[in-house]
């Protein structure tokens, strides 16, 4: 059997599109799980779009989450040159060998004849398709048009009559009649290939054996068949994926900032749990499992796992996911992996273990941890409404004694640690005869100024230790009056 080849073939847009990453992991995975090639290929012929820098945010988010690529542009290989804007060349010479055989033709028509047209055809209702004008366009005319400079674009000529039908390892088999069929652009004026063309001689030459990409291309599959034929080549395996969606109405999108790899890092998701969760969007293994690492993934895909309807994008999933994935790592990898966050707030100069131990049972995303940790390099500002708690039937006026008794309390005792601490407060409570929360709550006020931080009263006390606890408290029972 001939050897797997499989391409993620991104445009340099600026930033990894959700849906891209997930395409990037099946074509990645089908690879992998043949012993095959996984190749990338940046496709730039939309130069007006290039984006500076997006380049290096394809490389880097492909290493970044393990999708390591065998061939391409800054990895070399046999294929060669793997950005499209350097295969000029190779599309000319392709245009030229369709426009031989008159699978292909110049176009000479001005843009302002093609919008006439397209008019003339949006007001009729009908839908616009180009009239194939310089079809019949004789030897000379098109001489004529050459010596005199005009310029022109190749379009495919594809046949009028008949359907043709072409096959889908998702969507199954599609039979459309050739006449829905535009004679779309080729080659631009510039000698830039459009997707038709430069998707079509780029798998073939870069000798894709199947090509995983989004259904928008579906449609337009059949146009990309009748190229194969005219070349005398052989059909990819074709694997189109539902889209993604936002919810049922809308897109991702990068205006949301719900639409990138980078907009998730950027809101506190690990790689890896991003990753699994978007292995899911589209894809089930036929069980009920959901957590996978990149290797488990690569033995349980399958193409007939893959689903035709469009995937949602489940926020609470992911966010229930990376909890799963945070809960996962050892305190070593935790610890790393928050530190931009600590140091963000300052918390790195406390216990970093106890931070962990706190924290990590109970974080979802990394960005909480600045938000609930910030209390610690800085007490806040914070208004007396804070101490009422309705349930609790606490106010700043129930507070106040029950806070001269806890600072007489804290300042007698001397382990800080989180098991001594707890008794001594429960011994409080017992004492006074309250609720724990009655205890509990206003503390944590006073001494972080917030009624959200990891754990309660007690975890905030250990955190801050002894004497930075009752400078606190002191100061938070002189302000209430
Ligand atoms: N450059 C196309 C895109 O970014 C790739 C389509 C394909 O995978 O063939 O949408």
């Amino acid at each position: 059997m001939k050897q797997v080849r499989t391409r993620f073939a991104p445009s340099p847009t600026g930033f990894l599109h959700i849906g891209g990453l997930r395409t990037a992991l099946y074509a990645w995975l089908y690879a992998k799980q043949n012993d095959g090639v996984f190749v990338l290929r940046v496709e730039d012929t939309d130069q007006g779009r290039e984006v500076e820098g997006a380049k290096q945010v394809i490389y880097s988010t492909l290493r970044a989450t393990g999708l390591t690529y065998d061939e391409g542009p800054d990895v070399g290989g046999d294929f060669g040159p793997y950005i499209q804007s350097e295969r000029k060349q190779i599309y000319a010479d392709h245009a030229q060998t369709l426009i031989d055989s008159r699978a292909a033709y110049r176009c000479f028509c001005t843009k302002e004849r093609l919008a006439d047209e397209r008019r003339k055809a949006e007001k009729s209702g009908r839908n616009y398709t180009y009239d194939m004008h310089c079809l019949g366009l004789s030897e000379q005319d098109i001489q004529d048009k050459l010596t005199a400079g005009e310029t022109f674009v190749v379009r495919q000529n594809i046949p009028k009559d008949g359907d043709t039908t072409y096959s889908d390892a998702v969507f199954g088999d599609i039979t459309v009649p050739n006449s829905d069929l535009d004679d779309n652009v080729l080659l631009k004026t510039d000698g830039m290939p459009t997707y038709n063309l430069a998707n079509v001689v780029d798998d073939h030459l870069m000798g894709i054996t199947h090509v995983i990409r989004g259904v928008e291309y579906l449609s337009s599959t059949p146009k990309y068949n009748h190229l194969y034929r005219a070349f005398g080549w052989t059909l990819p395996r074709y694997i189109h994926l539902p889209v993604v969606m936002k919810d049922k109405q809308r897109k991702l999108s990068k205006r949301h900032g719900d639409a990138s790899f980078d907009d998730f890092i950027k809101k506190g998701y690990l790689k890896e749990a991003l990753l699994n969760y978007i292995a899911l969007l589209g894809w089930s293994p036929g069980t009920d499992q959901e957590i996978f690492t990149l290797e488990g993934l690569t033995k349980a895909f399958s193409i007939s796992g893959l689903s035709k309807s469009p995937a949602i994008f489940d926020t609470d999933k992911l966010t229930w996911m990376n909890a799963q994935y945070i809960r996962a790592l050892s305190e070593a990898d935790f610890i790393a992996t928050a530190m931009p966050y600590f140091k963000e707030c300052g918390a790195d100069a406390f216990d970093l273990k106890l931070i962990t131990q706190i924290m990590q049972p109970r974080l979802e995303t990394l960005t909480e941890i600045p938000v609930k940790l910030a209390f610690l390099s800085k007490m806040p500002e914070f208004s007396q409404q804070m101490y009422f708690h309705k349930r609790m039937k606490t106010d700043a006026q129930t507070s106040l004694p029950v806070l001269k008794e806890a600072l007489s309390l804290l300042t007698a005792h001397e382990d800080y640690s989180m098991e001594p601490l707890k008794e001594a407060l429960m011994g409080l409570v017992e004492k006074l005869e309250i609720k724990n929360g009655q205890l509990l709550w206003p503390l944590r006020v006073a001494i972080t100024g917030t009624q959200v931080t990891p754990g309660g009263a007690v975890e905030a006390a250990c955190l801050l230790g002894k004497e930075e606890t009752l400078n606190r408290l002191k100061a938070s029972i002189a302000k209430n009056k």
